[in-house]
């Protein structure tokens, strides 16, 4: 007999949007149709000629380099945060991570001991809760208003009734595209340092604000630098989700605790990846790609938000940043419909999912993973003909239930 893996593993989820893709392969093999993949969390484009040119000259660095991340890097992360969020983080107060994702990882075991909770404003990105898990602390979910932005007064009582420690929130959110506003923060703020809790505060789509808006960060908020810590990277930004790094500022003690445990785990991201960085970081045309990626984000969620809203049973709110759409389906729970000579009722966002990849040859990612079941995630980062595709599509085929 094998010998058993730990509960905790055999507890976690695994990725929605990873069984998705084998789903949406073996639908197109069997009834030999093409479906328009709305799934994607990343960009549809990639580096600029310079930033991979910089990647591979990077490859000289074949040896361990510092566990915190490359020196010359982190400076320049200093300026960026300085410049963008306007509060001051010196290099020792950042950490190159292995990803985002690897940076929450580790600082779910800096701030936890087993059993406290952490609370995380729905609808939020899938790995939160299993990143909480993992370090041993249980998730606690915040719910969020109709409009699904924070709610500051919920937040404050359940903060109170929950011993809640650590708060963790997308903005702009991976999923919903809501952009938490100056006001919102503030509230926030005030909680955090109230109940003297930890507040994370990931800002990996913050290069994608819409309609000429500026991002805010809970950094930037008096009396926040004690109690807040920034996640970002450049998955998203400049279209590298592939090279795996990420980065978190925050207070020295917690970065100093984050290193010593990288040195355990990873030793640290990838050379390369980190030179060809600061390269990334100080580009004009960089920017400018990411300034492209931006418009061309808005410009489908104008086309695809209004379509959506046109159709009966379906209801979205506008996203103001990220590339996502995430609209109600909660009015169209209770409808049959017929595949394969099969009968089929809609009853919660994995049976909405199904019924879009068999009857309208469009996929999404249903809301349940993200914590709203009624909800389901498209994906706005792909071309233009991808988004009136799927709108025709979406239409065609809601109207049939
Ligand atoms: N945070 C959010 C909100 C995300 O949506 C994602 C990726 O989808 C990540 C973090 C992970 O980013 P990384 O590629 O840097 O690990």
């Amino acid at each position: 007999m094998t010998p058993a893996i730990s509960k905790i593993v055999k507890e976690i989820q695994p990725s929605a949007t990873l069984s998705l893709k084998e789903e949406i392969g073996s639908l197109e093999k069997e009834y030999g149709v093409k479906i328009v993949d709305l799934t994607a969390g990343q960009p549809d484009t990639g580096p600029t000629e310079d930033v991979l040119e910089a990647l591979l000259e990077g490859g000289k660095l074949h040896q361990y380099g510092p566990v915190q991340g490359d020196p010359e890097l982190r400076g320049i992360l200093s300026e960026i945060i300085s410049k963008e969020i306007g509060v001051r983080y010196d290099s020792q107060d950042i950490a190159i991570t292995v990803g985002v994702k690897g940076g929450i990882d580790i600082l779910m075991r800096v701030l936890l001991e087993p059993g406290e909770k952490a609370g995380i404003i729905a609808p939020y990105w899938v790995t939160y809760p299993e990143s909480v898990r993992l370090a041993h602390g249980i998730p606690y979910f915040l719910e969020s208003d109709d409009a699904l932005r924070p709610d500051p007064a919920r937040l404050r009582k359940e903060a109170e009734d929950n011993n809640i420690k650590v708060l963790l929130y997308s903005s702009p959110s991976n999923p919903s595209g809501v952009v938490y506003t100056e006001d919102e923060l503030e509230e926030i703020a005030k909680i955090v340092k109230e109940k003297d809790m930890w507040v994370i505060s990931d800002e990996i789509y913050g290069g994608f604000v819409f309609n000429g808006r500026k991002h805010k960060s809970i950094l930037s908020i008096e009396g926040m630098r004690s109690n807040a810590i920034l996640v970002d990277g450049p998955s998203k930004r400049f279209g590298v989700p592939g090279w795996r790094i990420g980065y978190v500022a925050g207070p020295r003690e917690v970065i100093a605790a984050l290193t010593k445990l990288q040195g355990h785990t990873n030793s640290g991201a990838s050379r390369p990846e980190q030179y060809a960085m600061r390269v990334a970081y100080t580009s004009e045309k960089a920017r400018e790609a990411t300034d492209h990626m931006r418009q061309r984000y808005e410009r489908n969620r104008n086309i695809f938000v209004k379509g959506l809203n046109e159709i009966d049973g379906i209801s979205c709110i506008k996203p103001e940043g990220a590339f996502y759409a995430f609209p109600s389906i909660k009015k169209l729970f209770g409808h049959e419909y017929e595949f394969a000579g099969k009968e089929y009722m809609i009853k919660t966002s994995v049976d909405f999912r199904d019924f879009l990849l068999r009857k309208a040859q469009v996929a999404g990612v249903e809301g349940a993973p993200f914590g709203m079941d009624g909800y389901i995630r498209f994906s706005l980062a792909t071309k233009q003909e991808n988004i009136a595709k799927a709108l025709t599509n979406i239409k065609d085929a809601v109207k049939k239930l």
